[in-house]
């Protein structure tokens, strides 16, 4: 299945709020600031009252969109969340953040999940000492996730190591900004995370 190609902004302006999909931009130059109709040509008269299915629709779309998941690995996840003991709607969360794309972004070695995504595909991450270039990796605690050191030599690493100590890293994770060594503390709960999501409203959203 394709990766969404299209105007990252417009996603935001489709679910109604900044999503954060294009890392510094985001906060320097956002679109969504200047023009937060929905797209399309009725976009700034719509007015429809939504109904309970499109809103747990739209929070879906919200969370996957916000980790870059396509339908049907998000529904794979939404799976392994529901079989798995406790809240469904927290379990989901975590698996996202678990993702290594995810972490990735989270430990600052990019801007964006997006960008984060490109730089695991190409080879430039271990885990555990070996090399991991799959997206939907999920990490454990205790995992080391590294720059492998041929791409330490890369300009974008190398600029990348200077900006690394200004970046604030999440609670339950670590990382050494010498060695560009992440660390997976432990699973975050829901209140380490700080995310605008009713979560609740896609477990609805797959078991209506
Ligand atoms: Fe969304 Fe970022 Fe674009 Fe703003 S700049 S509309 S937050 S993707």
């Amino acid at each position: 299945m394709a990766r969404y190609t299209g105007p990252v902004c417009k996603l935001c302006r489709r679910e109604g709020v900044k999503l954060f999909l294009k890392g510094d931009k985001c906060i320097t130059k956002c679109t969504f600031e200047r023009r937060s109709s929905k797209p399309g040509q009725h976009g700034s008269s719509r007015n429809r009252k939504e109904s309970g299915y499109a809103k747990q629709l739209r929070e879906k779309q919200k969370v996957r969109r916000t980790y870059g998941v396509l339908e049907r690995q998000f529904h794979k996840h939404f799976t392994t969340a529901a079989r798995r003991p406790g809240k469904t709607s927290e379990n989901l969360l975590q698996i996202l953040e678990m993702r290594l794309d995810n972490l990735v972004y989270r430990l600052g070695f990019a801007d964006s999940r997006a960008q984060a995504r490109q730089l695991v595909c190409h080879g430039h991450f271990a885990v555990n000492g070996r090399k991991t270039d799959i997206p939907s990796f999920i990490a454990k605690p205790n995992d080391v996730i590294t720059v492998r050191e041929r791409s330490k030599g890369t300009e974008y690493f190398k600029t990348r190591a200077l900006l690394l100590p200004q970046k604030d890293v999440s609670s339950w994770l670590r990382l050494d900004t010498d060695t560009m060594t992440g660390r997976v503390i432990t699973i975050p709960s829901r209140a380490d995370l700080e995310l605008p999501f009713e979560e609740q409203m896609v477990v609805e959203f797959y078991q209506r």
